[in-house]
């Protein structure tokens, strides 16, 4: 891969954690939405929807948090983000320092072709 193959698979990356971010706001605004609106309303009957609401919220919170991550380093492999030697992602600070160098920002591996 040439330094320029690098660069624009790192914004093809970008471009894909882009759109998760609705995945991620959707259960926010819902939650918030729900909690409001019930929120008007207390003393006049059960929590029941504020508890589901919650609950609802935390599990998918959790989930997230357990699959995001692998998603995230998946989907990193798959668009050949990772350094071959360290396996540290070719994002961020080190994927910078490796679109500039051609080398990891972590170990230091060529990561792209020289030139
Ligand atoms: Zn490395």
């Amino acid at each position: 891969m040439t330094r320029t193959e690098l660069f624009e698979r790192q914004q093809a990356y970008r471009r894909t954690l882009g759109k998760a971010v609705p995945f991620f706001f959707f259960p926010m605004i819902t939650f918030f939405g729900t909690i409001s609106y019930h929120g008007i309303h207390i003393g006049r009957g059960s929590y029941w929807p504020e508890v589901a609401a919650f609950v609802a919220l935390a599990a998918l919170l959790a989930a997230t948090a357990i699959v995001a991550p692998r998603l995230k380093d998946r989907q990193l492999r798959k668009m050949g983000l990772v350094c071959p030697s360290c396996g540290e992602a070719l994002v961020n600070t080190t994927g910078q320092i490796a679109a500039v160098t051609g080398r990891c920002g972590n170990c230091g591996h060529r990561v792209t072709e020289p030139g």
